[in-house]
Formats: C-alpha cells, sequence, structure tokens
C-alpha cells in the first residue's frame, strides 16, 4: 500500500505527529493508500511557503508564468492514462470517464496558460489635463482551494490555472475522500517547474485546515466547491478576514423536453447527463419534465436506453455506472426512490443495489421514476444518484416555472426544435447555465457558475481571470 505525502514549499512532508488517512476504493472497501493528516501548525507552514512564493511569482512575465501552466497541462496529458487510473480507484467512475476529465482538467489549464499575458489593464481620460487614470489589474494573494471528490482533478485545475496564471499562489485543500488525484498533479507541477510554494497540497480534518486558513490575514481568497451548506459555513467564516470569495455550491437541474424536440438527441442527451459519475454532478439532470404530446414516446426509448447501462467497477470494460462515492450516498438514493413510491410514482427500470460478487455492496441500478410530483424528495433537492425521476406537463409555462421553483439555479437543460421557444426558455430559467439542446455544456472557454444556492463567481472562459484579480486604480499627477 502507498503512502503519499503532502506537498509544502516543493518538499513532500508528513503530518508533524505522523497521524494519517486511509484512503479506500469505493468499488472494494480496500484501502489503497495513506495520505498525512495535518493539523494548523502544516497549514500555516503551507501558507508561509504560499506567502513566499507570491511576490516572485507575480512579478515573473506572464507569458513566462503561462507557459509552466501550460507545460503541467502537457504533463497531464503524458499521463493520462495513470492519472485516469488513480481516480478510478479512489473515486469509482469510468476509466473512460476518468480520462475524459484528465483532458477536460488539462483544457483549463491550457485556457488560463492563454489567459496569462492577456490581464489587460486600462487608462481612462482624465477630468485634469494635468493627471492621467490608470487601472492596473492586480492578483489578489495567496488563494486557498477547497475541492470535492466528485471531479478530483478537474475542480482543481479550473481553480489553480486562472489562479496561477494571474500572479497568484494557492494552498489546497481536496476532499478526504479522493487526495490522490490531487498529489498525483502536484507532482506534475513541480515537474513542470512550477516554483516551490506556488502550489501547495494538505490532506487532513477539513474543519481545522480551513480554521487555519481563515485565522491567516495573509490568507485573501476563498475558492470552493462543495455543497451549499458547506459553502454557507465557509462564507461565514471567511467574513472574519473579508476574504474574496467563489462559491461553486448544488445543484438541482431540471431537464425539459418539449414536444417539438428532437427525440433521439433528447433521449441520448438525458442519459448522458443524468448517468454520467453515477449521477454525482453537480449539474447532472436531476428532474426530468416532458411534454404530453412527446411523453410516451420519450418514456419508452428513456428506460430502453437505461435499462442497457452496464454497472460494474470502473476499471471493468463497457461500463458506464460505477460505484456511489460511500454508503451515505447509497442511502439517500435509497430514500428518494422509496418516497417516490410512496407518493405514487411508479419505478419502470432500476429502483435497487445491485450486488456484484466480490466487490462493495455500493452499486445502484440506473433508476427511472415515473410519475415524479412537486411533494417528492427527488423533485425538491439533489439526489446525487443515478436516479431520474420523471413528470408530465402540459404548457411551457408550467415546465418552465417548474424549473424555476427551487432555491438552486446552477444547470438547466431542454430540448425543442423552435428557435423562438428556445430564445424564451433560455431566457426565462433562473439559471447560470443553460443547455438548449446540449446536455454537456461544460468546458473551458465559458463562463461555468450558479445563481441562488448554486453559489456566485465564474470558473472558465475569460470571465475566471476576475476571480484572482483585483482592479487598482492610479491616480497619476503630471508634474
Ligand atoms: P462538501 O461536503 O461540501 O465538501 C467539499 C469540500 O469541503 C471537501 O474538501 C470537504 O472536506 C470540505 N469541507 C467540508 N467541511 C469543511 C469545513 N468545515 N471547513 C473547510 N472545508 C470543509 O461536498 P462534497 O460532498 O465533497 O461534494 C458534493 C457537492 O459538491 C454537491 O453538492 C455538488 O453539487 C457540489 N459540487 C458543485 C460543483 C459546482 O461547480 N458548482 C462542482 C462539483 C460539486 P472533506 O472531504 O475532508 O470533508
Amino acid at each position: 500500500m502507498q503512502h503519499q505525502p503532502n506537498l509544502i514549499d516543493g518538499q513532500w512532508i508528513n503530518a508533524d505527529d505522523g497521524t494519517t488517512l486511509e484512503v479506500t476504493d469505493p468499488a472494494t472497501d480496500q484501502t489503497i493508500a495513506t495520505v498525512p493528516s495535518v493539523g494548523q501548525a502544516e497549514t500555516r507552514r503551507a501558507i508561509d511557503a504560499a506567502h513566499r512564493a507570491f511576490e516572485p511569482w507575480a512579478a515573473r512575465p506572464a507569458a513566462e508564468r503561462g507557459r509552466l501552466i501550460a507545460r503541467l497541462a502537457e504533463l497531464m496529458h503524458r499521463d493520462a492514462d495513470r492519472l485516469a487510473g488513480i481516480m478510478t480507484a479512489e473515486q469509482g467512475k469510468p476509466l473512460g470517464e476518468a480520462k475524459g476529465e484528465i483532458a477536460y482538467a488539462a483544457s483549463f489549464l491550457e485556457w488560463a496558460a492563454g489567459e496569462a499575458p492577456r490581464m489587460y489593464g486600462e487608462s481612462i481620460p482624465s477630468s485634469s489635463s494635468e493627471k492621467r487614470i490608470l487601472v492596473l489589474r492586480q492578483p489578489v494573494g495567496v488563494c486557498a482551494i477547497i475541492t470535492p471528490w466528485n471531479f478530483p482533478a478537474a475542480m482543481i485545475t479550473r481553480k489553480i490555472g486562472p489562479a496561477l496564471a494571474a500572479g497568484c499562489t494557492a494552498v489546497i485543500k481536496p476532499a478526504e475522500l479522493t487526495p490522490l488525484s490531487a498529489l498525483a498533479i502536484g507532482e506534475l507541477a513541480l515537474e513542470a517547474g512550477l516554483p516551490p510554494g506556488t502550489v501547495n497540497i494538505l490532506t487532513g480534518k477539513a474543519r481545522v485546515i480551513g480554521e487555519a486558513f481563515f485565522d491567516d490575514q495573509r490568507v485573501r481568497k476563498l475558492s470552493f466547491t462543495g455543497s451549499t451548506p458547506v459553502g454557507q459555513q465557509l462564507m461565514r467564516q471567511a467574513s472574519g478576514n473579508l476574504l474574496r470569495l467563489s462559491m461553486e455550491l448544488g445543484g438541482h437541474a431540471p431537464f425539459i423536453v418539449f414536444d417539438d424536440a428532437d427525440l433521439d438527441r433528447a433521449v441520448a442527451g438525458a442519459v448522458a447527463c443524468k448517468f454520467r459519475n453515477a449521477g454525482q454532478t453537480c449539474i447532472c439532470a436531476n428532474r426530468f419534465y416532458v411534454q404530453s404530446g412527446i411523453y410516451e414516446k420519450f418514456m419508452q426509448r428513456f428506460n430502453a436506453a437505461v435499462a442497457n447501462l452496464k454497472v460494474g467497477r470502473g476499471t471493468q470494460e463497457g461500463v458506464h455506472v460505477g460505484p456511489l462515492i460511500n454508503d451515505a450516498a447509497i442511502d439517500k438514493v435509497r430514500e428518494h426512490v422509496q418516497d417516490a413510491r410512496d407518493k405514487g410514482a411508479s419505478v419502470p427500470v432500476g429502483g435497487e443495489k445491485v450486488t456484484i460478487q466480490g466487490l462493495a455492496d455500493r452499486f445502484w441500478k440506473p433508476t427511472v421514476v415515473d410519475g415524479m410530483t412537486p411533494e417528492m424528495l427527488c423533485a425538491n433537492e439533489e439526489t446525487f444518484g443515478p436516479v431520474a425521476p420523471v413528470a408530465r406537463f402540459e404548457h411551457d409555462r408550467e415546465a418552465i416555472d417548474a424549473a424555476n421553483n427551487s432555491p438552486y439555479g446552477l444547470a438547466s437543460y431542454f430540448y425543442t426544435s423552435n428557435a423562438t421557444r428556445l430564445m424564451r426558455t433560455a431566457e426565462a430559467l433562473h439559471y447560470g447555465i443553460v443547455g438548449a439542446n446540449d446536455a454537456v455544456p461544460s468546458t473551458a472557454q465559458a463562463p461555468f457558475g450558479g445563481v441562488k444556492h448554486s453559489g456566485f463567481g465564474r470558473e472558465g472562459g475569460k470571465y475566471v481571470m476576475d476571480e484572482y484579480t483585483s482592479l487598482k486604480y492610479v491616480s497619476w499627477g503630471l508634474v
């Protein structure tokens, strides 16, 4: 079994008191590695290192920073098979998906590398002929980065790419369940030539590391991806030092199929959107609204496609849906399906666990719930599992109102062949992301992020640089 230390100031370190955490494979329950369980003292040392590295890093020519970030992306592509293997072992997703995530993760670095030399400032005409007004765009400083387990690589590169491009340095705390992908990226960051202290990675008790972040005035920014309740808690803690914040939180994505949808594309999109990563994606479709004129045809095709999905260990050839991350995830899925049954829904496909010999008891059959109603749990909160609840609607407004009737506002989807309906629906949905005839909208060029309880801030596109920079106004008196 492997032991993987933490990265501080370019050195691989263990916890001062030698304590460790076990990392397990969710498909087998076997311990695959140990990592340090660091505390406040080690976190302070990581902040020291990031603080020391900050000014020299920010002072480097932006193009040079960009080249080093691009080099890290190249190394991720070079090692894609190895990194995908690590991810499948600690997170469970099928190997093909894990490899896709590595390419997706690298694309955020490539994008950020290109943005580094484009951090433009401005000059503004002054009202006085004796003055000039300049606006400089400057890095915010040391960034604390906290990420979830569902995308163990991409959630990190989406943040460190633009942070480093802007001239910031980072202290990363990955999810306890999936630290190995983060630490593997740390190794490649050193190989790429990123200076010691620019990227530091800590594993340990979240609350303890978090408190050390919030106690230290040298940390100027928190970029968090995770659940809404934890995000709210961190916002309260971050208020002490008035940290800049980016909050990528939970979702509850609606997926609307209008009567005039292209059926093949809508069914393929619904399956891809719902079942990738076993439904454990913040932008996964979580509830479906299908118009009555197409309902029967859609359900017939959708049920057949879902029944064909193969469940198994992510390393097995041909598997579409891997294990859920832990027992709590299985319990939540079971509760949502049972609740829907109790409230009158039928379950034409799945609806139960799958037992696979020799593997952990953590696989759930891809499930369709027919007859979702507004009072069901699945209509109101993230299931975060392979369950697709479907409701029928008559009029467009009904579906849009149901879609918007949620505190969340991350991603939403709909399928239609009518251009006017497409534009009106896109405008009417209260979401940060709208997939109009597109079930996989995430890409490095576009601004990813939510509204309402799904948080604020954008990752990707030119907009992401705003998250890691602040504007400085220089009033220049001519002498
Ligand atoms: P989570 O429980 O909120 O954890 C996210 C991260 O926060 C983990 O690293 C966790 O550490 C850490 N954390 C928890 N409590 C903390 C504290 N008191 N102080 C400092 N850090 C703390 O979320 P999750 O279960 O890992 O991820 C699933 C959630 O993330 C879902 O709601 C999903 O929708 C959301 N998500 C959103 C996006 C987006 O872009 N909007 C993307 C992916 C996922 P430990 O692991 O050590 O507990």
